[in-house]
């Protein structure tokens, strides 16, 4: 397994000073604590990118954005290019995230669209999957999943994936680790079929949903997790360093 992931999804959070100090603040932490064991990421909303580059300076951090467009340019009022993101100093994109899936309708097949236009840009996306409430309880979320990968992934080992139960973003709920455990070797399995076992061994899938300080050890411990997809968590830069500590204990 390559170094874990710590990636922070600020989704629709700050202004510009919040946004600087706490990309400033983070940079720090990350810069006093040494060069640590685990890569990092933050995602900031795409208006702030700019702002967050400036901040995070020469820090190991890398920029990340929450959305792309399939299309790289056009008329497209009010989207973001992969290319202009890669041009603001993207290193990651978020694709497929629960909220965008439920408020955007997005389909498994525009999740690959946009995967291969971050491709095509030089990012790297982080394809996000995970069953809603509804599909665990009705004991469907490993074929939710899979169907999800099916349709979403494009045809590369450029790629991160994060599984995100749906039913436990935001809510401070979390899958337990013998869940986390059972999804994350059904995904690593499948990406094994599709992309051949060396590459798939170098594909990070991320764990995502209220991820905590108090609650990531346990997490980032369980086999074929690559590291940790946080929201909440990653708005507090005491919390979120918190967090790649641990993936950092266990390498
Ligand atoms: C997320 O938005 O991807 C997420 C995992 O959020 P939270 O950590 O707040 O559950």
């Amino acid at each position: 397994m390559r170094r874990q992931l710590i990636a922070g999804n600020w989704k629709m959070n700050c202004l510009s000073a919040s946004a600087r100090e706490l990309a400033s603040s983070l940079a720090e932490k990350v810069s006093n604590g040494g060069p640590g064991a685990c890569d990092w990421a933050v995602c900031p909303p795409s208006a702030l990118l700019p702002i967050v580059a400036e901040a995070l300076g020469g820090s190991v951090i890398a920029l990340g954005a929450q959305d792309c467009h399939a299309e790289m340019s056009g008329a497209h009022t009010g989207d973001t290019s992969a290319e202009l993101l890669k041009d603001l100093g993207c290193r990651y994109v978020i694709v497929g995230h629960s909220e965008r899936r439920a408020d955007d309708g997005e389909s498994d097949n525009e999740v690959k669209a946009k995967a291969e236009a971050a491709l095509k840009a030089s990012l790297t996306p982080i394809i996000c999957v995970g069953e809603t409430r509804e599909q665990r309880d009705g004991g469907t979320a490993l074929q939710v999943v899979e169907g999800q990968l099916h349709g979403s992934l494009p045809d590369s080992d450029e790629i991160v994936v994060a599984y995100e139960p749906v039913w436990a973003i935001g809510t401070g709920l979390t899958a337990t680790p013998s869940d986390v455990a059972e999804v994350h070797s059904v995904i690593h399995k499948l990406l094994c079929e599709l992309r051949g076992v060396e590459a798939a061994k170098q594909i990070n899938i991320l764990y995502g949903g209220s991820v905590k300080p108090g609650n990531a050890a346990e997490l980032l411990a369980v086999p074929h997790v690559g590291g940790a997809l946080v929201g909440g968590a990653s708005l507090n830069a005491d919390d979120f360093f918190a967090i790649g500590v641990n993936a950092a204990k266990r390498d």
